[in-house]
């Protein structure tokens, strides 16, 4: 591959290398599954632009894995954290942005009554979990495959050998004692889930889901399939937790629960929420969170949560959005990135399937609808590998895994879109010479 990253990108990488495991923070950074490193080391954002370290300029469809619905150092955004600065970053004690944040989002987000705010999407996937667990006495989680729910020890399970197979660990040092409790199913196939739930639904504390994955690139869910999962998980006497880390505020100014028709008891939240800053919240029904600590026995604290200037970032961001309700015009946008796209692989004889829900859609490299982790997997590695990099080369920056989204944000516009579909042409004519 001819393409080489900057200079200076690879000295900063270096420099990693020798300081951070890798160099990288996640390893959802890194381009090992996509040509290999060095990744390319950014020095700012701006609107839909990145820049890198070396000054060249790209558009940007990672969103920070979500976060940056209105992308990079949105001004009132920014403004909002630079008035709240000066004030400290952080007390220990209650404040008024935290609780204005958390009556903003019970606000808007359908059966959350109560909320209580971690400092990432992980705590609070971890403890809704937790609190699922104390309310129902049970152990059992019940998740789907592909799905990715962060990275606390229970949820790093991937599916056992058939339904009701207990899973095993997707990391050393998770211990077997963890994830015995934790079973993981195909998404998208109710008939498993109801024999599972006939087997062991009196052991089961929580239905765990992402009502339209994100994490296995978008899966949205079949017609009926979360409904069906709702009254299969009340009948079993579990409750229905959504993990909406990446959905809420993705797709309209609330839950995708909502716009799906299918509330759950308990809600794991983040990304959005905290407006580019660390933050994350888990809540729902109201008898549920009264075993919440300090009201109840199940313990659960953060010397970050809530933190004032992740309050501030969150608020602002969600004023914009209601404000400004940017959802229809990123859906378009999006929409005409999909059809072109579409239009351009079949024009160079790439077979290729996207799934889309507004304003975020992967690309998958095969021709077979994706609707579980079995068939977004059959998506081409090499094939993806490469057109991320041709892409990269012609300065749209993708996220480097074939799993993930492209996300629209509301700072694109028209000229961004036509700019990447230039590029995807000359991306797929070069995939197809082979
Ligand atoms: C990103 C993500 C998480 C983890 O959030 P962090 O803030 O990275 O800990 C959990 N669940 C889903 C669905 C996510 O997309």
């Amino acid at each position: 591959m001819a393409y080489e990253v900057g200079e200076k990108s690879q000295a900063w990488f270096e420099r990693a290398t020798r300081v951070i495991p890798g160099g990288v923070n996640s390893p959802a950074r890194s381009f090992r599954a996509v040509g290999g490193d060095p990744p390319v080391v950014m020095a700012r954002g701006m609107g839909p632009y990145f820049e890198d370290v070396d000054g060249r300029r790209y558009i940007d469809y990672l969103a920070a894995f979500g976060p940056l619905v209105l992308g990079h150092a949105n001004s009132h955004v920014v403004q909002a954290i630079k008035d709240h600065v000066d004030e400290g970053t952080l007390w220990g004690t209650p404040a008024p942005k935290e609780i204005e944040l958390a009556e903003t989002l019970v606000a808007s987000i359908e059966g959350l009554e109560q909320v209580r705010f971690t400092s990432t999407g992980t705590e609070a996937v971890m403890s809704a979990i937790r609190l699922a667990r104390a309310f129902t006495g049970r152990p059992v989680v019940v998740k789907f495959e592909g799905a990715y729910h962060g990275h606390s020890d229970g949820m790093l399970v991937k599916a056992g050998s058939g339904a009701s197979t207990v899973g095993t660990q997707d990391s050393l040092g998770v211990p077997w004692g963890v994830v015995k409790d934790v079973i993981s199913l195909p998404y998208n196939d109710i008939a498993i889930l109801e024999e599972t739930l006939a087997k062991i639904g009196d052991q089961v504390a929580c239905v765990l889901a992402e009502p339209i994955v994100g994490n296995m690139g978008i899966v949205p869910p079949k017609d009926g399939y979360l409904q069906q999962m709702k009254e299969l998980t009340h009948k079993a006497g579990a409750l229905l937790i959504f993990d909406e880390v990446i959905t809420a505020y993705r797709f309209h100014y609330g839950s995708a629960a909502s716009l799906l028709g299918v509330i759950p008891d308990l809600y794991a939240l983040g990304k959005i929420i905290g407006g580019g800053l660390p933050a994350g919240a888990y809540g729902g029904r109201y008898d549920v969170m009264q075993y919440v600590s300090p009201l109840g026995g199940m313990f659960q604290a953060g010397t970050l949560a809530g933190n004032p200037l992740s309050s501030v970032a969150g608020l602002a961001t969600l004023e914009v959005l209601q404000r400004e309700d940017p959802y229809q015009r990123m859906a378009e946008l999006a929409k005409i990135l999909e059809e072109n796209i579409l239009e351009i692989a079949q024009e160079f004889d790439q077979p290729i399937t996207i799934n889309r829900v507004g304003s975020a859609f992967t690309v998958f490299f095969q021709e077979n609808p994706v609707y579980d982790y079995t068939t977004a997997k059959m998506s081409d590695p090499v094939k993806f590998a490469r057109f991320h990099r041709l892409m990269l080369e012609r300065g749209i920056y993708l996220a480097p895994s074939r799993f993930e989204a492209w996300f629209v944000s509301a700072a694109h516009t028209r000229q961004e879109i036509d700019k990447t579909l230039e590029a995807c042409r000359e991306s797929f004519r070069e995939l197809s010479r082979g």
